[in-house]
């Protein structure tokens, strides 16, 4: 087996990460693992962890270290992770960071750190005009990328619904702790030389465009 492509999302709150992890992940066949989305279904099912979670993301604060980190490890042991992994969401901190060298050392680290940036204005409108489906996670923008059907998730027909944590309130003290905790992440991977900035107020094609080309530039496309 060659090494396994670990390709790191980095961005605030509504900058695009889990649109794009989603279309990378159709495109490379390596499976996205979004940290929140993991809680979110861990809450839709009322699992001790989606409880023990809930209040952190009702706060908009991180969830701690040991719980996350126990279970990005848990998932990347998994066998659809055999070619890597999109990870979107994670790491959040520095601590987070080094965790994850730890758990990709073997394979030679993190491959690639893309930062898709976006002005604070734009996220806040990204965010509250987020909707998400209830049934498959798939996400919408009731401006900038909504459904056919109004509220009705155009892959499922699942109902769309709109994040708690999307609330005006909760977002500001998202983006306040991304710029205190996440935010140092952007000069750890720029020492180690993996961070690339890309453009992220562009249309989602378009950025995506971007990411395939920068990934194939640095010759970390997934060969069959
Ligand atoms: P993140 O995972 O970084 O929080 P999402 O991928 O959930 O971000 O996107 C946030 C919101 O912005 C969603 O409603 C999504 O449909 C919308 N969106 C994502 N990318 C773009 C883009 N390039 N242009 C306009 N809207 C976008
Ligand atoms: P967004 O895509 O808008 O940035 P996420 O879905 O990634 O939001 O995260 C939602 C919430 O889940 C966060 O506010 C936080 O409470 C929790 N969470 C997600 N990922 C992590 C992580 N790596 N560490 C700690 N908490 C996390
Ligand atoms: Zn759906």
């Amino acid at each position: 087996m060659g090494k396994r492509i670990f390709i790191v999302l980095l961005g605030v709150p509504g900058a695009g990460k889990g649109t794009q992890a989603k279309m990378l992940q159709e495109k490379l066949g390596i499976p996205q693992i979004s940290t929140g989305d993991i809680f979110r279904y861990n809450l839709k099912n009322q699992t001790e962890l989606g409880l023990l979670a809930k209040r952190y993301m009702d706060a908009g604060e991180l969830v701690p270290d040991e719980v996350t980190i126990r279970m990005v490890a848990d998932r990347l042991a998994q066998e659809d992770c055999a070619r890597g992994a999109i990870l979107d969401g994670f790491p959040r901190n520095l601590e987070q960071a080094q965790a994850l060298d730890e758990m990709t050392a073997p394979d030679g680290g993190v491959s690639l750190v893309p930062l898709i940036e976006i002005s604070d204005e734009e996220a806040m409108r990204r965010i509250t005009g987020r909707r998400v489906c209830r049934q498959c996670g798939a996400v919408y923008h009731i401006e900038f990328n909504p459904p056919k059907h109004d509220m009705v998730c155009d892959r499922c027909g699942g109902e769309l619904y709109q994040r708690d944590d999307d609330k005006p309130e909760t977002v500001r003290n998202r983006l306040y702790v991304y710029y205190k905790q996440t935010s140092p992440l952007i000069g750890y991977y720029f020492c180690k030389g993996l961070l690339v900035r890309v453009d992220g107020s562009r249309p989602i094609e378009e950025v995506h465009q971007t990411l395939m080309h920068i990934l194939a530039e640095r010759g970390i496309l997934p060969q069959d």
